[in-house]
């Protein structure tokens, strides 16, 4: 993983440096998005606030990460895939929000429907976020933990 870390950052001629390595890899090490504050708290130790707010506000505008609207005003972020490029992101994809685990998830298959507006109205940028149950947690209420002889496996 730290090869991909180094190569991403090359790739977007970012120098590589500790804080963007740390970070880059809290993103490359999870499925889903990371919310600011997360972030903050991972990388915390050995960054400042500035410097994990400086890092992130590079990666979007390199079109390494983008960034999911939430409801309660935290800001979270995920991967793009490869073909945003700097200063044009391409993730026109739907987003979701599970009620159960919290987490949210790029659903990069669909696709966010086309709007159409009233006369006079111009859209800039459409962002959908659908919240429910994933996949996951819907798995996980489908499978009972089993219990044998007083040991409980979780499957
Ligand atoms: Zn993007
Ligand atoms: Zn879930
Ligand atoms: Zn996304």
């Amino acid at each position: 993983m730290a090869i991909e870390v180094d190569d991403i950052l090359r790739r977007n001629s970012l120098s590589v440096t500790d804080s963007r390595k740390k970070i880059l890899s809290l993103f490359l090490s999870i499925h889903g998005a990371l919310a600011h504050g997360d972030i903050e708290r991972k990388a915390g130790e050995k960054f400042d606030r500035v410097t994990v707010y400086r890092t992130l506000q590079t990666f979007v505008e390199k079109g390494i990460i983008h960034t999911i609207p939430t409801t309660d005003n935290s800001v979270r972020y995920a991967l793009c895939k490869d073909n945003c490029t700097e200063g044009h992101h391409h993730d026109n994809h739907i987003h979701f929000i599970c009620m159960q685990c919290g987490s949210t998830l790029c659903l990069e298959e669909v696709l966010v429907p086309e709007v159409r507006l009233p006369k006079g109205f111009t859209s800039s940028e459409i962002e959908v976020v659908i919240k429910g149950i994933c996949k996951e947690c819907n798995n996980k209420k489908n499978s009972p933990i089993v219990e044998t002889a007083g040991l409980r496996l979780r499957l």
